[in-house]
């Protein structure tokens, strides 16, 4: 089901003696609020609780984000990197999604996804899905972003997915993420608990939104303008996405 519609209600303006239809105030369901909120009780009813950003105490946003097209057609799997291990509790949760919008702050108006999703199985609200994300670097229109709060890429992937496409200059500048690349030691495999509530969220989304594919950022990079490399979301992750779309028969990025 699109959930595309718009309501309104029309007051009858009785108060008024002789007055029209056209003396009456307009009121507009506002329709993007109350999928927000159905998209939280479809988890609910799945057995997830989604922790909404109130709940994990989210600054606001730096300034006015984009108000999204609505027009959500895309789901693109992220990990969170190499400065991330899985976190066991939904209090280590709620620490890793402030580090995360901490992190992506310095660069946008707030965390660039819109869900989060700890090793665990717990469920994080994280940018409020009314406004386009900042996920894919210069292609974010109808691009739900959903972020696994772990590094799922093996040592080296960085380097083979990112640098070894740019210049001299941007390796030697990205030297220390490359060193950091090639010694990774904390890449995790996704938990059984993380992708089941993955898939609830998943499944509630495809409830109220025309998605007809999924991908993991890498796929959607290639994509975008400039047509970097990306190692987002790790081979783990990769296997994640290839897994989400055949349950969900969904296709695979294309432009
Ligand atoms: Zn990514």
């Amino acid at each position: 089901m699109v959930a595309d519609y718009k309501i309104e209600h029309w007051t009858s303006s009785c108060s008024a003696v002789g007055s029209t239809k056209d003396s009456a105030i307009p009121i507009s369901v506002n329709n993007q609020a109350a999928t927000r909120q159905a998209i939280i009780d479809a988890l609910l009813r799945k057995g997830h609780k989604l922790i909404e950003r109130s709940s994990w105490h989210a600054k606001p946003p730096r300034n006015m984000l984009t108000p999204t097209s609505w027009d959500y057609r895309d789901i693109v799997i992220h990990h969170a990197g190499h400065s991330y291990t899985c976190a066991v509790s939904e209090r280590g949760a709620i620490e890793q999604i402030q580090k995360a919008q901490e992190y992506d702050m310095r660069k946008f108006y707030d965390i660039g996804y819109h869900y989060a999703v700890s090793c665990s199985g717990d469920l994080l609200e994280a940018r409020d899905i009314r406004y386009t994300g900042s996920h894919v670097a210069g292609d974010n229109t109808g691009k739900v972003g959903i972020v696994l709060l772990e590094n799922l890429a093996e040592a080296g992937e960085a380097w083979q997915q990112e640098y070894s496409r740019k210049s001299l200059w941007e390796k030697l500048s990205g030297s220390l993420d490359i060193a950091r690349d090639a010694t990774a030691f904390n890449q995790a495999t996704p938990t059984r608990e993380q992708i089941d509530a993955l898939s609830a969220l998943i499944a509630a989304l495809l409830e109220y939104f025309n998605v007809t594919a999924l991908g993991g950022h890498r796929e959607y990079q290639l994509l975008a303008p400039g047509n970097e490399g990306r190692a987002c979301p790790g081979r783990f992750g990769m296997q994640v996405v290839k897994e989400m779309r055949a349950k969900f028969g969904l296709g695979t990025p294309s432009k």
